[in-house]
């Protein structure tokens, strides 16, 4: 028997205004099984907690804790097996990119190319087109990918596009991240600049492999898009971002980071409530994976709504 998940609660922004439908939206790198079990190396993670007949409930638990209209996942390497029938029985309609050259792929025993899923309630959103985006660098083609959406939101009617990507890992890759954010930012300004209504509000989920004080963070934060990091309103300041959303030890030794963002665009949503993270103690001692939390990323979940446009009130 498991331990139990912590718990971790909502906490409502300053910004908040609880009186419009909320969209909850979940951003989370749910740990590819074949990097796991053959890559990562989480030297105080028992391997048996990796298992995934056991492990793929822990991940659909989290899911279901919060029942997200849109969840976002990085590190996909079961979707076609588990998670694209699982969540549709559950009520989501899905699209998945894989990576072209998943390391996935390099482990043996594994279940095919991890890559980026993108999740929405069938009952909340109607999907009006979808973009799988290569990313690229210095106008190379790099291996990360990026699955774009535009829905349509059945309770106001309104738009927007929502994105999930998996930036480049590891250190020395910091301009490289630069680039593909850039290119990211300019391929999604074209998306909206096609749309049919105008201003189609944004939101971007992903595993970006970047602190805050890295050039990619920096590109998003004063991009013209106009976008903001709803993690920041956890802070006292409403500026900062957590102080992790991944911790995990390897034989190189332990890592702690915030890594991953939820932005949207401020002109669009106000980011009413987000979910806590968990405390150290929480966490635990030999950081995550662990009997208590399938991935080494934390989810991030957040509630959002539709700033209302004075000719358009519901
Ligand atoms: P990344 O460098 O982006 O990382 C891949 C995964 O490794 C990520 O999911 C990342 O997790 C994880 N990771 C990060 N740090 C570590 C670490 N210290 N130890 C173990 N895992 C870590 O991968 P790429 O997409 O650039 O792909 C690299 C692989 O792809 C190579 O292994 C190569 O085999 C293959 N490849 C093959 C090509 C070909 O032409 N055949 C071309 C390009 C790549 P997280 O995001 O959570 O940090
Ligand atoms: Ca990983």
């Amino acid at each position: 028997t498991r331990p139990p998940r912590p718990h971790r609660d909502f906490v409502r922004t300053r910004a908040s205004a609880a009186h419009n439908p909320q969209i909850r939206v979940m951003q989370w790198n749910i740990l590819a099984q074949a990097l796991g079990e053959g890559k990562d190396g989480f030297v105080r993670c028992p391997m048996e907690a990796l298992n995934w007949a056991e492990r793929k409930y822990l991940i659909l638990e989290e899911i279901l804790t919060y029942r997200p209209d849109i969840v976002c996942l990085q590190e996909v390497d079961h979707y076609y097996d588990t998670f694209q029938p699982m969540m549709s029985s559950l009520g989501y309609q899905s699209s998945f990119c894989p990576k072209p050259f998943s390391p996935c792929l390099d482990v043996r025993g594994n279940n095919g190319p991890d890559g980026c899923a993108l999740f929405f309630s069938r009952e909340r959103f109607r999907l009006l087109g979808v973009h799988h985006l290569h990313l690229s660098a210095l106008a190379l083609k790099t291996n990360q990918v990026a699955v774009a959406a535009t829905l349509q939101c059945q309770v106001t009617g309104r738009a927007l596009c929502v994105v999930v990507t998996h930036l480049k890992a590891r250190s020395g890759w910091e301009s490289f991240r630069g680039a593909q954010g850039a290119n990211l930012l300019q391929q999604l300004e074209a998306i909206l600049s096609a749309q049919q209504e105008a201003a189609v509000p944004l939101m971007v989920c992903g595993d970006f492999n970047a602190e805050p004080g890295e050039e990619v963070y920096r590109r998003f934060l004063n991009s013209p898009l106009g976008l903001d990091s709803a993690y920041r309103a956890l802070s006292a300041d409403a500026v900062t971002e957590p102080s992790y959303t991944t911790w995990k030890i390897r034989p190189s030794g332990e890592s702690r980071a915030t890594l991953d963002y939820v932005w949207y665009s401020h002109h669009g949503f106000t980011a009413d409530a987000v979910l806590s993270m968990p405390t150290e103690e929480q966490i635990g001692p030999d950081r995550l994976p662990s009997y208590h939390y399938p991935s080494d990323h934390l989810s991030l979940v957040c509630d959002f709504s539709f700033i209302q446009e004075p000719h358009r009130l519901m």
